[in-house]
């Protein structure tokens, strides 16, 4: 007999780490595979995005994004301690990480 496992994904904090693009997503879940700490589970629905699980665990690592085959389809989004900001000192343009 199958047996059934439930997962229920942790609360997302406001700063949501990954954000996925569900209109461009895939579902090919390099993301899943790739991601060493297990941030995310397939979706059951083939196809569909991956479901963040442990979003709190993610510590910006980048190689769900790198490795996405997709462009556009996840992005990270950094906490605002990580967010560096500067300015071109000639013409005080100042420029923030995308
Ligand atoms: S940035 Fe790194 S730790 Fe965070 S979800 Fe992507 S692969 Fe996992
Ligand atoms: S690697 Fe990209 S396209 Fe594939 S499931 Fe993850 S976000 Fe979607």
């Amino acid at each position: 007999m199958a047996e059934m496992i439930y997962a229920i994904p942790n609360v997302q904090t406001p700063n949501a780490p990954v954000i996925i693009d569900p209109s461009k997503c895939t579902g090919c879940n390099t993301c899943v595979e790739i991601c060493q700490i297990d941030v995310f589970i397939p979706n059951p629905k083939e196809g569909e995005p991956p479901i963040i699980l442990h979003p709190e665990e993610c510590w910006y690592c980048g190689c769900c994004m790198t490795d996405c085959p997709t462009p556009g389809a996840i992005k990270l989004n950094y906490p605002l301690s990580l967010k560096p900001r500067w300015r071109t000192k000639a013409s005080g343009e100042i420029h923030t990480l995308k």
